[in-house]
């Protein structure tokens, strides 16, 4: 397990991140979710041991990463947010580099490498000079160095930064499958990316923690649903009718195209179930009204509806005027 305790950091009078304690747990994928300039990058830094922080405490395993640089750091394997490649060697050339100096056994640096080379989908261009890459091609040895070593942990800053389509899903199926052996920590501004890929959460909003939690908890909506029906009846009618069903606590009516459909969001309670759950209650007063149900769907608050919520206060440039 990962662990930051109260850390701060400053940079002269910026800052950067303050009182932030969160953990990563064994296994997991962690996203670490915040704008432009929310601190995840120090945040990171810190976490890898790069930099110590101002203040507070990283802790890897429950060991403190200032007085046992070496065990912590060989836990941890790191992409930061520009891969440190030398352009002029062979992708092969540069991994078995990075196991020397990661002290990996001389006898065991030639299968580490395969191993290493054929999960990160690399096997096809272990001759080529990295100067020669593609950005995608770069970011895979990027995660692949950060592999060598056989670190149990993984840390990546923004691991799918400025790449194309295609190769986002790429890296994104290759985050997944390092998370059925490492505990990966990620950062990213991307919401459905957190949200596709990670079971815990943390958000960052101007160096400071607003939110930690499993993605399962984030958005759930505890006793209330919401349901989005679209209905074969008028607006006039309609409303008053479903604004008198016990379990409804708001209707928002939402634009159609079509004058004889009617489009709701309803807010319910899910606790005054004496009359049945609120679909039940809305089937039976839409069978009494005649009125023909075309859509029904319950929805979810999504990941961005959390970051919204936690991030609402905006009127201050994104840096935080830090
Ligand atoms: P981005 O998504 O843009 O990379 P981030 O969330 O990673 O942003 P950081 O790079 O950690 O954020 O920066 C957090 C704050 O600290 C910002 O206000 C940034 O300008 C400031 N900062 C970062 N590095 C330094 C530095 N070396 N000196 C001074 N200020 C810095």
């Amino acid at each position: 397990m990962i662990e930051m305790r109260h850390v701060s950091k400053r940079y002269g009078a910026v800052e950067a991140v303050r009182d932030l304690s969160f953990c990563a747990p064994k296994g997991q994928i962690v996203g670490l979710l915040g704008q432009n300039g929310a601190g995840k990058t120090t945040t990171l830094n810190m976490l890898t041991g790069y930099f110590p922080p101002t203040s507070g405490q990283v802790l890897v395993d429950g060991q403190d990463m200032l007085r046992h640089p070496r065990p912590c750091k060989r836990a941890i394997g790191y992409l930061p947010e520009r891969p440190p490649l030398y352009d002029e060697m062979t992708t092969e050339e540069y991994l078995r580099f990075v196991c020397r100096l990661k002290e990996v056994a001389r006898g065991d640096i030639s299968a580490h490498v395969g191993e290493i080379l054929a999960l990160c989908g690399l096997s096809e261009v272990r001759s080529r000079v990295l100067g020669h890459l593609s950005k995608g091609y770069r970011q895979r040895v990027g995660v692949a160095q950060a592999l060598c070593g056989n670190p149990p942990a993984v840390v990546l800053d923004e691991p799918t930064v400025g790449l194309d389509p295609r190769q986002v899903v790429e890296i994104r199926a290759l985050i997944r499958e390092l998370g059925k052996t490492h505990t990966v920590i990620f950062s990213s501004h991307m919401l459905p990316e957190i949200q596709q890929l990670c079971q815990r959460v943390v958000i960052l909003h101007r160096g400071r923690l607003v939110r930690e939690a499993d993605m399962t908890e984030l958005t759930d909506t505890g006793d209330v649903v919401r349901l989005r029906a679209t209905i074969a009846m008028g607006e006039r009618l309609l409303l008053p009718a479903l604004k008198g069903l016990n379990c409804v606590q708001r209707v928002k009516v939402l634009p159609t195209q079509d004058a004889a459909l009617t489009e709701v969001l309803l807010e319910c309670r899910t606790a005054c179930n004496d009359r049945g759950d609120p679909q039940t209650q809305l089937f039976r007063l839409l069978c009494g009204l005649d009125a023909p149900l075309r859509m029904l769907t319950q929805q979810r608050d999504t990941l961005e509806d959390v970051f919204l919520r936690a991030t609402a206060d905006e009127d201050v440039p994104p840096d935080g005027g830090r």
